[in-house]
């Protein structure tokens, strides 16, 4: 697959620092656009933000105000030179958000999950040259977003990037969508050249967790941030719990380490023996778990010959408490070991029903990852 872009500095103009969109999580009133961009002028914010069309999971939520409120953003935008930024979810949101001479566009977490809809944008976007941004779909689906990039990309947008906003799981905690960091990471893998921005506001849900999931973002190299600043939060119509004022969006901004992606020779040479440490160990862990994987099979014999299952529960969960119990003592993160551990046994499993029915269990894949609240 291939799906050409333009490097982000060829749109936004930003380079070597982190890209910044904020603002209200909804336009409420010209006064509180406005306030929101007064206060928030003496940080660098690249793009205004604000919600016009809002699609709310219930229906008794506030749902924006809708066209009129462009020209609120347009006019506080204008008032800062700040160029401005807004969710669209069908054609005629594109039409009259371009009309007002809005500046770059978003697709939404629960727009980017239906296809007809994302079709129904990529068409009022040919031709036009606003930048799109598009949101992961609320499910942990890869191929959706892609699929959407995709669209975007045949309509023409060369302005094109991700915003890794979360994904809904069933626990989530402590965060309102789990960040999944891997599926970002696989974005990145697949589509090396397209701008991804993470919006901590959304998948943090709650204002204290903000700041470390902006300083992950920066540790893993993303692009950018859309973070949600209301002048009175928690007065906010929608999303109060996860706004903060202006002022606290420059201060977390402003306290992230951004540091370097590419690393020069001189750095990948002093690291070099510390890598190929690495490497060794690596092979040991691989070797050890092919060895494992064989002791599990000789078992699989033993328990298909006395007809006992492969799932033994009561020695599994002895197993797992002593594994713990040594991972604490080695100084490693618990959660860490049980995952690790959740997977081993797994595939243990899997290749024991394999063996002892010949059945094709497992075949369609592994289960997920269970969700760690990571
Ligand atoms: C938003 O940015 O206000 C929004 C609705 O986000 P999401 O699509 O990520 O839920
Ligand atoms: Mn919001």
């Amino acid at each position: 697959m291939d799906i050409p872009v333009n490097a982000m500095v060829r749109w936004s103009g930003v380079e070597g620092r982190p890209l910044i969109i904020a603002g209200p999580c909804a336009a409420e009133s010209e006064a509180q656009v406005l306030e929101a961009a007064d206060r928030l002028a003496p940080s660098r914010v690249d793009y205004l933000r604000a919600g016009i069309w809002k699609a709310r999971t219930r229906p008794d939520s506030f749902e924006g105000i809708g066209a009129p409120a462009l020209a609120w953003l347009r006019r506080a935008g204008d008032r800062h030179g700040m160029r401005t930024a807004t969710e669209v979810a069908h054609g005629d949101h594109v039409d009259a958000a371009l009309e007002a001479g809005i500046d770059l566009l978003w697709i939404g977490a629960r727009t980017t999950v239906n296809p007809f809809s994302v079709q129904e944008l990529a068409n009022a976007l040919r031709g036009t040259d606003v930048p799109v941004l598009v949101k992961n779909p609320t499910a942990p689906d890869l191929g959706l977003w892609i699929g959407a990039l995709e669209r975007m990309s045949r309509a023409g947008i060369r302005d094109l990037g991700a915003i890794h906003r979360g994904v809904s799981v069933a626990n989530a905690a402590p965060y309102r969508n789990a960040p999944m960091w891997s599926l970002v990471l696989e974005l990145r893998r697949r589509l090396p050249d397209l701008p991804i921005l993470t919006d901590p506001s959304h998948i943090c849900g709650r204002r204290d967790l903000l700041a470390g999931v902006a300083q992950r973002a920066m540790d893993l190299g993303l692009d950018g941030l859309m973070i949600e600043a209301h002048p009175n939060p928690d007065q906010a119509w929608s999303d109060a719990a996860q706004q903060v004022t202006p002022e606290r969006m420059g201060e977390i901004v402003a306290e992230l380490a951004v540091r370097r992606h590419d690393e020069d020779a001189a750095f990948a040479a002093s690291v070099e023996g510390l890598r190929e440490e690495i490497d060794r160990l690596d092979e040991h862990l691989l070797d050890l778990v092919a060895q494992r994987m064989e002791v599990v099979d000789r078992i699989a014999g033993q328990k298909r010959d006395r007809n006992v299952a492969p799932l033994q529960l009561r020695r599994w969960m002895i197993v797992l408490e002593n594994r713990l119990a040594r991972g604490r003592q080695l100084g490693l993160d618990e959660a860490y070991v049980k995952g690790l551990y959740d997977l081993i046994h797994r595939e243990s499993i899997r290749r024991q029903s394999v063996l002892m029915s010949g059945t094709l269990a497992g075949e369609d894949g592994p289960d997920p990852a269970p969700p760690t609240g990571e």
